[in-house]
């Protein structure tokens, strides 16, 4: 082997420098020597690469891949003197990271090429340390063989802190986040090390240890979270889920760990909020499903919305069957899954930003049907359901008014239906969004209404049209021991009254209820009693037998 390899000038470049990385290439052999901390960060193959301007070229951002060719060819073809250019480049967690490459070649007495020397530089300002909270950033997780060691790491998420730095502002949201990464430090072992992952996540590895001392710690993470007091005294309450991984069984790589451990939180978050929920074969599965289901859905979409239809469930006037409206419920059959329910391809398209335009299909396909309808049999309200991502949507109005102008609808008989109104982080923004949306004659519905806690909150900020008051008040309502449901929804449609909204009783299954509920104050109901969601043809039939719509 060449002895440019066996330099002690290179081991001493090479442990330079975290952010530094080293290389030089026998020429003759095409056989490149790479330091170790390169190995480590871009994942290489081993300290020595053959052809490395070719495996090194896999690396690239393929956007970056021609600026490099392009220098490179002209320092190996003598039109250059040193290498010299910016580019992205892949790192260990499948990141690309900015480098700075430089190098120059060394050419022997004849002027034939022998030596190609140089180092990349970080430039993206990744360092060790996060700036803020003064934890080490993920970029340092290189340090770690997973394989070698043994112990668990725990991926902790503060739930829904967006809405924190909506409540409170950016600058009081960093100081929880200061704040809270001190307590973890200081609730650790002192081997263990924290790393800040994103913004409202931290990385624990946790050595030489196991799931229930782990749980445990976990245990005390939550109760730290449960009181962060600020500068100003102020004492804020965070909930906070986690994600655990035990390594190497279930992890012997970073890459493995870390996909594991972003599986595990998103699991905890969706389905036990609050709790630290270990790596399992049901996560794998689940998450297995959602990338099924990820992809037949962008085929669907591509395919002219294939597959997806909406489906309609009644609203009548209480104490009666006669028809008024109806709500628009999505649908689904992909190419290859069949039997998804709304709420789970839904929270999908909401995962990887498909809801966009399938929103938009909803919003049209909507729109058109009133039209359509009213032709047919007299003027019905029509509301389709949107979430408050796709409210935020800078497309959102324009798209409501072309679809609007389009298909000539009256405004006042389309209801916008806002679901999940706890994921609101900028109450105010959305205000002003359905003052406007008013303002042009549309009606908007707070859907669910009761359950999540930010009902009331969200009452305070936003003027709305109708309150759909959920389903769990009343389902059990005829049954013994529910007094106390019959209550709420009294004093639920009491309040609606008051601030001269009108009110949709959702969940009306049987008979029973619908007594109860006839004899209340709402303005309608809805609910599998009078019918459950079904197509357009059998709507029309529903509508046709009843024969009157008003
Ligand atoms: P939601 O808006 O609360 O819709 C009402 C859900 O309750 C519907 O479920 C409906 O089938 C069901 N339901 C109606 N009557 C009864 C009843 O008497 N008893 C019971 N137990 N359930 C009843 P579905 O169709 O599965 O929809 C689930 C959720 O999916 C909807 O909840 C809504 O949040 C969301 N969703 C549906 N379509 C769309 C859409 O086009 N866009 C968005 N963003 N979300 C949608
Ligand atoms: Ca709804």
């Amino acid at each position: 082997m060449s002895d440019i390899f066996n330099n002690q000038l290179f081991e001493a470049f090479a442990s330079a420098s975290d952010n530094v990385y080293i290389y030089v290439c026998d020429m003759k052999t095409d056989i490149s020597r790479w330091s170790k901390a390169s190995v480590e960060y871009f994942a290489l193959d081993g300290e020595y690469i053959k052809n490395a301007a070719q495996v090194w070229a896999e690396h690239i951002h393929p956007d970056d891949l021609d600026v490099y060719t392009e220098d490179i060819t002209n320092v190996f073809s003598g039109k250059k003197r040193t290498h010299d250019c910016q580019y992205r480049a892949r790192n260990f967690m499948g990141e690309y990271v900015w480098v700075e490459c430089k190098g120059s070649v060394i050419r022997d007495d004849e002027g034939t090429p022998i030596i190609f020397a140089g180092l990349m530089t970080r430039i993206d300002g990744q360092s060790k340390y996060d700036s803020l909270t003064g934890l080490l950033t993920t970029h340092e997780l290189h340090h770690f063989d997973f394989s070698a060691q043994s112990g668990a790491a725990l991926l902790v998420g503060i739930d829904g802190f967006r809405r924190v730095i909506g409540n409170y502002g950016y600058n009081t949201g960093d100081e929880i986040l200061i704040e809270f990464s001190r307590k973890i430090k200081e609730l650790c072992d002192k081997a263990w090390k924290v790393f800040r992952f994103s913004g409202d996540e931290f990385l624990i590895v946790a050595f030489e240890t196991d799931k229930e001392e782990i749980a445990e710690f976990y245990g005390r993470v939550r109760q730290a979270a449960d009181l962060i007091e600020l500068k100003s005294g102020q004492k804020i309450g965070m909930s906070v889920s986690a994600g655990g991984v035990v390594f190497p069984d279930d992890a012997d790589t970073r890459e493995i760990l870390i996909n594991k451990l972003e599986h595990s939180l998103e699991y905890a978050k969706n389905n036990h909020r609050g709790t630290l929920v270990f790596f399992s074969d049901e996560i794998a599965k689940k998450h297995e499903r959602a990338l099924a289901l990820r992809e037949d859905l962008k085929q669907c979409i591509k395919n002219d919305f294939k597959g997806f239809e909406l489906y309609f469930q009644p609203f009548v006037k209480p104490g009666t069957h006669i028809i008024s409206g109806c709500e628009c419920l999505l649908r689904w059959k992909g190419e290859k899954v069949q039997d998804s329910y709304p709420m789970e391809f839904i929270k999908v398209l909401e995962d990887y930003g498909g809801i966009r335009e399938v929103g938009f299909w909803v919003m049209e396909q909507a729109i058109k049907q009133q039209v359509e309808w009213r032709e047919k049999y007299g003027n019905l309200c029509v509301s389709f359901n949107v979430s408050y991502q796709q409210f935020m949507d800078d497309d959102f109005e324009e798209r409501l008014d072309l679809y609007a102008d389009k298909y000539g609808v009256k405004p006042e008989y389309m209801i916008i239906e806002l679901t999940e109104s706890c994921q609101v982080d900028n109450p105010q923004e959305l205000s002003a969004l359905f003052d406007r949306l008013r303002g042009r004659g549309f009606k908007v519905a707070l859907d669910d209404f009761g359950t999540a806690y930010a009902s009331l909150e969200m009452l305070k900020c936003l003027h709305v049209d109708y309150i759909k008051i959920e389903h769990s008040f009343v389902r059990e309502l005829s049954e013994p021991g529910h007094d106390i449901d019959y209550v709420i929804i009294d004093n639920l449609l009491k309040m609606c009254e008051s601030l001269g909204y009108d009110s949709i009783i959702e969940g009306v299954e049987n008979r029973k209820v619908a007594d109860i509920v006839g004899k209340m104050d709402a303005t309608l109901l809805q609910g599998y009693y009078y019918s459950r969601p079904v197509c357009r043809d059998d709507f029309e039939k529903l509508l046709e037998h009843n024969c009157q719509v008003s």
